[in-house]
C-alpha cells in the first residue's frame, strides 16, 4: 500500500474529482479527512470509503473560503489522527459570464473558493507538517492555469494563481521537507462541467454537442474526456512520491489539449 500511515485532507471531496482521490487514498491505505461545504454528502462518501477500507475516512463540513470554519476542520482532524501528512486542496466552482457581465460578487466568491481556499488549507496544515519535517501539498489547477478561455475569466485567473501559490510553498516548504505541486487536469466529466454545457452553448450560441466536442474536446488527441480516475492516478503519484526531487511542479493531464 502506498499510503500507509498517511493523514490526508481532501477538499472538495463529497463530489467529482475530490472524491476519486479520496477513494483512491482509502485504497493505498490512507486516512482521509473527506472535507466539504456539502457536508450530507461528505459524511455518505466518508462512509462509503471506510466500508470499502483498507484505510478509513470521515466526512467533515468545511467551507474552505472561511478562515474559521479551516481552523476548526484541521483541528478536528488533527484531534482524530494527528498531523495531516498530505492536502490535496481541491474544492472549486465554475461560473462562466463575459468579462463585461461578471458580476463582482461571483468575482470575489470564485476567487476565494480557489484561492483563499488553497491559502488557509496549506496556511492550517503547514505547521504540523514542518514539525514532522514531512508533507506533500496538492493544489488542484486546471489546464486553465496554463491557458486561457472566453468566458472563464475569474476561474483562469484563480488557476493560473495556484500555479504561484504551489512554487511559493515548495520554496518555504522545501527546506522543511515539505513538497508542493498542481495538477493541471482538461475537460473531467463531472458535476461541475455537466453545469457549463447548457450554460456555454447559450452564452456562445451553439448546441450542447457542439460545445462538447468543439469547445471542451476540440484541440484533444481523440476526442477524449479525462477522468477523475486520471486525476486520482496523478494525486496519488504526487502524495506518495519518496523524495523532495518532485516538487514546484504542475503536471497536465488533458489528453494533450495543452502540451508543455
Ligand atoms: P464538483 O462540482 O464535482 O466537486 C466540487 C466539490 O467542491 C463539490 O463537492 C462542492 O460541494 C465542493 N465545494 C464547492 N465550494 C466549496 C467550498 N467553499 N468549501 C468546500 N467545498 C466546496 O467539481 P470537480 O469537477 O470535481 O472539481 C474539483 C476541482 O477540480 C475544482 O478545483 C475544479 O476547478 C478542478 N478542475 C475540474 C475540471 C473538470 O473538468 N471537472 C478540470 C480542471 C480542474
Amino acid at each position: 500500500m502506498k499510503l500507509a500511515n498517511q493523514i490526508a485532507l481532501v477538499t472538495g471531496a463529497a463530489s467529482g474529482i475530490g472524491l476519486a482521490i479520496a477513494r483512491r487514498y482509502v485504497a493505498e491505505g490512507a486516512r482521509v479527512a473527506v472535507a466539504d461545504l456539502n457536508e450530507a454528502g461528505a459524511q455518505a462518501a466518508a462512509a462509503e470509503l471506510t466500508a470499502m477500507g483498507p484505510g478509513e475516512a470521515f466526512g467533515l463540513a468545511m467551507d474552505v473560503s472561511s478562515e474559521e470554519a479551516v481552523a476548526a476542520g484541521v483541528a478536528a482532524i488533527e484531534a482524530r489522527w494527528g498531523t495531516v501528512s498530505v492536502l490535496v486542496a481541491n474544492a472549486g466552482v465554475q461560473i462562466v459570464n463575459p468579462i463585461e457581465a461578471f458580476s463582482f460578487a461571483d468575482w470575489k466568491r470564485l476567487l476565494a473558493i480557489h484561492l483563499d481556499g488553497a491559502f488557509l488549507t496549506t496556511r492550517a496544515v503547514l505547521p504540523g507538517m514542518y514539525a514532522a519535517g514531512a508533507g506533500s501539498v496538492i493544489l488542484m489547477g486546471s489546464v486553465h492555469s496554463k491557458a486561457a478561455s472566453p468566458l472563464k475569466s475569474a476561474y483562469v485567473t484563480a488557476k493560473h494563481g495556484l500555479a504561484g501559490l504551489a512554487r511559493a510553498i515548495a520554496k518555504e516548504g522545501g527546506p522543511k521537507g515539505v513538497r508542493a505541486n498542481l495538477i493541471c487536469p482538461g475537460f473531467v466529466r463531472t458535476p461541475l462541467v455537466d453545469r457549463q454545457i447548457p450554460e456555454q452553448a447559450r452564452e456562445l450560441g451553439i448546441s450542447e454537442e457542439e460545445v462538447v466536442k468543439k469547445v471542451m474536446l476540440g484541440q484533444t488527441v481523440d476526442g477524449e474526456f479525462t477522468t477523475v480516475d486520471d486525476i486520482a492516478e496523478l494525486a496519488l503519484f504526487f502524495a506518495a512520491f519518496p523524495t523532495n526531487a518532485l516538487t514546484g511542479q504542475s503536471l497536465i493531464a488533458s489528453h494533450g489539449w495543452v502540451m508543455e
